[in-house]
């Protein structure tokens, strides 16, 4: 049976939109993968009512109460290929053949790829750290570092000063401009030069942040800008037009979180260049409202 619409990626931003579609009796059907972004971390913070909660226990609660409407179908799985056209979309889930619908809602996400640096990736979200607001209260003040990999970094350094003594590790990057050196003296942020050969276990489970000339250095978090890619390709090949931010590429969307393809919406990290848990689930409600809008008032409907 062909869905008013189908929603890739049951993360966040994709579940929001659901409730706004189930609520309205809309046939939606949800493919998830079941890896949302934040699944490293054990809490998610600064969510309404919900702060300390996991992140993939929220999740599973939206999942749980989405299962009650009658209209709504869960497809765990990966979507690896979509076309179609308004009122014509087919997505291909492997395992499960392809589904069609009238609308498409990619909300897929964003991955982050973090430096080449041992010892890294298997701190991410628990001592190595993408975000001051989420996590830098629990870290509770003390040496904090920031490892550069973007011209930014200096920026997220000077912020993060607010939760710590920080220590930026310029691992290789251009010295900053006068401007930024100044500002990082305002915000009282050691600049350490080096390359940062790896990240090991420090005394009383500090971070001990090893530079190739052998100097360490213990924190108790490392801040780190990963680059964010967007998930999968079936973005590209729809034709949906992407824009360049200091963040990475995002796709391009209007108020209601239209993208440039008729019927193809999109919301969440993939299409903001700042993403939590709260934006992105405003953005979700805002692309099931532009959906339901579209599916009532098209001519046929
Ligand atoms: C380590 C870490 C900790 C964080 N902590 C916080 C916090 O404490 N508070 C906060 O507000 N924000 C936090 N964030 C940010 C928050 O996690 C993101 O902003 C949010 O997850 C984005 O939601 P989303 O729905 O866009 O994508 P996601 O939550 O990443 O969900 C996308 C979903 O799409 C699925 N998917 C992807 N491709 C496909 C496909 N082809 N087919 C089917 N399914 C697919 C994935 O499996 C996933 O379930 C954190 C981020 C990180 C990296």
């Amino acid at each position: 049976m062909q869905q008013d619409a189908i929603i890739i990626g049951g993360g966040f931003a994709g579940l929001s939109a659901a409730y706004i579609l189930a609520r309205a009796r809309r046939h939606v059907t949800i493919i998830d993968s079941g890896t949302p972004r934040n699944r490293f971390a054990a809490h998610s913070h600064g969510v309404l009512g919900l702060d300390g909660k996991s992140g993939l226990e929220i999740l599973t609660d939206a999942r749980a109460q989405l299962a009650a409407y009658p209209t709504v179908t869960f497809v765990e799985g990966e979507a690896d290929a979509a076309e179609g056209v308004l009122d014509d979309f087919h997505v291909s889930v492997a395992g499960h053949g392809s589904i069609a619908a009238r609308r498409l809602l990619l909300a897929s996400g964003v991955e982050d790829r973090l430096p080449d640096i041992p010892g890294l990736s298997e701190r991410w979200g628990k001592t190595v750290l993408h975000c001051p607001y989420c996590h830098g209260y629990e870290i509770g003040g003390g040496p904090i570092g920031v490892l550069a990999t973007q011209p930014m970094s200096a920026h997220q350094a000077a912020v993060v000063a607010d939760w710590g003594d920080v220590t930026l590790f310029t691992n290789g990057m251009p010295e900053p401009d006068e401007e930024t050196l100044a500002l990082l003296e305002r915000r009282n942020v050691t600049l350490q030069p080096g390359t940062v050969s790896i990240i090991e276990t420090g005394t009383c489970d500090m971070l001990r942040v090893r530079l190739e000339n052998g100097r360490t250095f213990d924190v108790k978090a490392l801040f780190v800008a990963a680059e964010l890619h967007m998930r999968g390709t079936i973005a590209e090949s729809l034709g949906c037009a992407l824009q360049e931010t200091p963040a990475g590429k995002i796709l391009t969307t209007d108020a209601v979180k239209a993208t440039s393809v008729a019927g193809v919406y999109a919301a969440g990290d993939n299409a903001r260049a700042f993403g939590n848990i709260t934006l992105v689930s405003a953005d979700g409600v805002m692309a099931g409202l532009g959906i339901h809008q579209s599916l009532m008032f098209a001519s046929h409907s």
